[in-house]
């Protein structure tokens, strides 16, 4: 298999700016993940460097995994096969969307794509990896969105960049909010609060998809398998604050008020946000800060990527 030399080393830290006053009574800064350069970026790369990692220590041919092969995560994870000189197998659930830029990208990458009705997922990958297995291949699975302890690991080391920031920029930030969908993300984030011993910050995962009860149990398994035996010393249920209040209804809906937001970013701030992730959870931060009476705090929102849905949705007739 091939390397990849900026997968090989850690990832440079990801800029943190500060934002216009534009946005109410407190200082916006924004971490942009969206810039991390492989395969227009996002948290699905940093994720995917943390994978790239663990199946260097392999004898893998062939890398599995599973979800809509328009999403980020099937891209970024086709494209890192594709570099790899790695075959990549995707399990997609059979629906009938229209042609994203993500689906181009991910045929583009020679990826095989295998639909099948959402209630045979688990079957269908189980008998996919036994097939590989008998035929001598070597098959490595990663979860949907990237889930699981080095998708996690990604976001701890996001946590840890951002508190090296404000180390060096004498800052605190009381909120940090982004967009929580299968719960790696936030997990790693409040993990890497929780082993740093700080308490004070607010880390809010604005649910793009989930209903609270689910989608906080979720980040809260994963937690719960990332800190192992740290668990029960470390964990509260304080330190983990997942909302569904902006959800507009669920995956992919958005409201004409998430529309006016993101092109109100785009001018003012020159940053692109897509509606079913990024640009759904800033206005919810924004919601989440209006309705809660927040002011004269530092906030900091990361930018998660999905450039490619940002241009389906400029060339959309
Ligand atoms: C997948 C994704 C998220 C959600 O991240 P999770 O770790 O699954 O919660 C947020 N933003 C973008 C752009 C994504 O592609």
């Amino acid at each position: 298999m091939r390397k990849i030399p900026l997968f090989e080393k850690e990832l440079d830290r990801t800029c943190i700016q500060e934002l216009s006053d534009s946005w109410g009574d407190n200082r916006f800064f924004m971490k942009r993940d969206d810039s991390i350069p492989f395969s227009f970026g996002g948290n699905k790369a940093r994720k995917a460097a943390e994978f790239y990692r663990e199946i260097r220590q392999t004898d893998t041919d062939v890398i599995m995994t599973y979800g809509s092969n328009s999403s980020n995560h099937c891209r970024i994870i086709a494209n890192m096969a594709a570099a790899m000189g790695l075959d990549c197998h995707i399990i997609s659930p059979e629906e009938n969307r229209t042609m994203l830029n993500n689906t181009r990208l991910v045929q583009a990458f020679g990826a095989v794509i295998e639909t099948c009705p959402v209630t045979c997922v688990a079957e269908t990958i189980e008998r996919r990896k036994e097939i590989y297995t008998q035929q001598g291949r070597h098959p490595y699975f990663i979860a949907g969105g990237g889930h699981g302890n080095p998708g996690t690991e990604g976001y701890v080391k996001a946590y840890q960049e951002t508190a090296a920031y404000e180390q060096e920029n004498d800052i605190y930030f009381d909120y940090i909010f982004h967009a929580s969908g299968t719960g790696a993300t936030q997990a790693g984030l409040v993990c890497g609060s929780l082993l740093a011993g700080d308490r004070n910050r607010r880390i809010v995962g604005i649910s793009i998809a989930r209903e609270e009860e689910r989608g906080r149990n979720v980040v809260k398994d994963s937690i719960r398998e990332y800190l192992g035996s740290r668990f029960e010393k470390l964990y509260t249920e304080d330190a983990l604050i997942f909302t569904d209040a902006f959800r507009c209804g669920g995956y992919g809906s958005y409201t004409a008020e998430v529309e006016e937001t993101i092109s109100r970013v785009m001018h003012r701030e020159g940053i692109p946000m897509d509606t079913t992730y990024v640009g759904k959870a800033f206005h919810g931060m924004l919601g989440f800060v209006r309705e809660n009476r927040i002011r004269d705090q530092r906030i900091l929102f990361i930018h998660t990527g999905g450039c490619p849905l940002f241009f389906d949705k400029l060339t959309k007739q």
